[in-house]
Parts: C-alpha cells; sequence; structure tokens
C-alpha cells in the first residue's frame, strides 16, 4: 500500500501517520520528494481499513498494492485447489458438469431428468428446492420436499447433490441434504449468509452477484473462508449490462482474471447468464476453452411446461449431444 501526503502536510502529520501505521503492524518507508511525501507499506496491508487513512486530512491519496482478500489469493495458495465431493473432483484436471433442473417440481419431473443426465456423462446434480424468484407470485419451490426428491434421485444415480440454501433459518436444513451448497447471486453480498456457509464443511458454489465485480465475489468467498471452510467452487453466471439480448452478459474474462487472481475451482453458468437455451452449446464450450473448471447446466424434459426457467434449459438430447461435443473438445486442450 502507497500512501501520498498532501504537498503541505506538516512533518508533525507526517510522523503521526507513520507511528500510526507501524503500530498496527506494518513496515513504513517514507521517501520525501520535492513536493510530495510518500509513504509505503510492506508487509500484511489486509486488515488496514482504507477509508480511515482516507478520513485523514493530510492524505492526498492511498494506493492499494495487495489484494484485500488473503484466503482466497494466488498468492497465498500459489496451487489450485481441488475440491473433493463423493469421489467427485473439482477444480482438477477432468471438467466437470453439474446438470439437473432449475426447480425440483415433482418425483417424476426430478428423477427423470436425473437418470438422464447422469447417462449423458454429467457428475453432479443440480436442482432447486428453494427459489430466489424475482416474483412472490411465483413458484417458490418444494422445500423439505424438494430436498427428499433430491435425495431419492442421489440414491438411484449416485450423482452427488447441488442446491441453494437461501436464508440462515433453512441453512441447516439444506446442509442435511446437500452435498454443495449453493449461495446463489442474490445472496452474494449477504454477509450473514456466508458467515453460516463457512461454518459448515460441505463445499459451497458461491455464485457471482449480478451486479457484482471480480473483486466482489472473491472478498464473499474470504467471508467464507475466514469462518473455517476453504472450499468454495466460485461460479461465473453472467452480469447486468446495457444489452437486452441475452438474460445477462457472461464475463468470460473472468475465467482467466479469476484464475490469475486465485486458487479456487472456477465454474461457468450459460443458462443463467444467457436466458436461452439456444446459447447454451457454444458458451458452454467457449467457457471449457477458456480454461473454467466446469459447467452447471438447465436440464428439463419439458421446458414448455417447467415452473422456472424454462427457455434456459436444454432438453436431454440436446444436452445429451453437448457432453459429446464437450468429450471432443477436451481432446484439445
Ligand atoms: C439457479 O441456479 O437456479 C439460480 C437461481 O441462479 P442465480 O442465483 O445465478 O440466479
Ligand atoms: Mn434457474
Amino acid at each position: 500500500m502507497v500512501i501520498v501526503m498532501k504537498p503541505r502536510a506538516s512533518e508533525e502529520a507526517i510522523m503521526e501517520m507513520k507511528n500510526r501505521l507501524q503500530n498496527s503492524g506494518c513496515k513504513v518507508h517514507l521517501s520525501k520528494g520535492e513536493t510530495h511525501c510518500v509513504l509505503g507499506l510492506v508487509g500484511d496491508t489486509s486488515h488496514i481499513d482504507i477509508s480511515r487513512i482516507e478520513a485523514n486530512e493530510h492524505v492526498d491519496k492511498v494506493l492499494r498494492v495487495q489484494s484485500p482478500f488473503k484466503l482466497a489469493s494466488r498468492a497465498f495458495h500459489p496451487d489450485d485447489t481441488v475440491i473433493q465431493v463423493n469421489g467427485v473432483k473439482i477444480g482438477g484436471e477432468k471438467k466437470v458438469v453439474i446438470a439437473g433442473p432449475c426447480a425440483v417440481e415433482s418425483e417424476e419431473q426430478l428423477l427423470q431428468i436425473a437418470h438422464s443426465v447422469k447417462e449423458s456423462g454429467a457428475s453432479l446434480l443440480r436442482g432447486g428446492a428453494f427459489k430466489p424468484r424475482t416474483s412472490p407470485y411465483s413458484f417458490q419451490g418444494l422445500g423439505e420436499e424438494g430436498l427428499k426428491l433430491l435425495r431419492k434421485a442421489k440414491e438411484q444415480t449416485h450423482l452427488p447433490i447441488v442446491t441453494e440454501a437461501m436464508c440462515i433459518e433453512t441453512f441447516d436444513l439444506v446442509d442435511q441434504y446437500a452435498d454443495i451448497i449453493q449461495i446463489g447471486a442474490r445472496n452474494m453480498q449477504n454477509f450473514s449468509l456466508l458467515k453460516k456457509a463457512g461454518k459448515t464443511n460441505k463445499p459451497i458454489l458461491l455464485k457471482r452477484g449480478l451486479s457484482a465485480t471480480i473483486e466482489e465475489l472473491l472478498m464473499a468467498a474470504e467471508y467464507i473462508m475466514s469462518e473455517g471452510n476453504p472450499n468454495v467452487i466460485l461460479c461465473e453466471r453472467g452480469i447486468r449490462t446495457f444489452e437486452k439480448y441475452t438474460r445477462n452478459t457472461l464475463d468470460l474474462s473472468a475465467i482467466p482474471v479469476i484464475k490469475e487472481l486465485s486458487h479456487l475451482p472456477v465454474i461457468v453458468d450459460p443458462s443463467h447468464a444467457t436466458g436461452k437455451w439456444s446459447m447454451v452449446e457454444p458458451l458452454s464450450k467457449a467457457a471449457i476453452v477458456a480454461g473454467a473448471d466446469g459447467l452447471i447446466i438447465e436440464v428439463h424434459h419439458q421446458p414448455e411446461v417447467a415452473l422456472s426457467d424454462g427457455a434456459q434449459s436444454l432438453k436431454p438430447e440436446k444436452f445429451a449431444k453437448l457432453m459429446q461435443d464437450l468429450n471432443g473438445l477436451m481432446k484439445y486442450i
């Protein structure tokens, strides 16, 4: 961190700032130019609150050199993190595909989709029992009944379950059934929920907020990790931009950026990113080529009557074809 003092800052103000920083555990290098005096901080500055330094009337500006996240940072943990769930590795050599319906709707619906995605080569089953819907009048999910159906699907297919925990009140219930707990885009900065997620030993699939920067996503992961849960999978699911043609805009550049900044696995959700089933195939391929560790894809056997996100759901045959294409693609990357 570099602190540039105002041109007319007094010797006393500069020394007071230097002492304050040293007392917080940093080494401080002072360099005096013709007009400006600059304080360079060495050591871990992640605990320093920039806004409190900026509040000092003698400070001109503060520049952060080090990232504000630590546990999620590649500098802190140079090797890629590989997360294991019931024998499935996420973040390793092999790309992982999580597939299933947006929401669990009925036993017949879930089991049919679960068996078909398993047959096509998916490694995990997704399905929401608690759904974050924009309208309170839309289908909200089956709740615990949905979780029980997910358990049944797992017993039959042996696919581990990924399902969303929407709030602290139902978190422990979801924890009893899920193999990976999803924190949805709308909850990415629900800090009390993130802290709760940090106290379980289940991996967390953390989705990027609708208008969150990559740094904010990594800070959200830091919340979970700093509470003791190191198993966080990041998910790029599209962000809000001025473009209206697609539901969101898939930020493909987030993949290499996250890989540079962090050791955590990163997967891509082309379904929510585009809102259109016809775009899921090209963007799944693009995400894998860009270095994603895997994909989370919505699949429905009857998208026309789906209770949520039918327009972006692949039919099982289309999903099977995509899996074949992806297998072919893996030979080249
Ligand atoms: C979902 O996965 O069904 C979902 C609601 O995703 P997101 O939080 O990314 O909108
Ligand atoms: Mn959905």
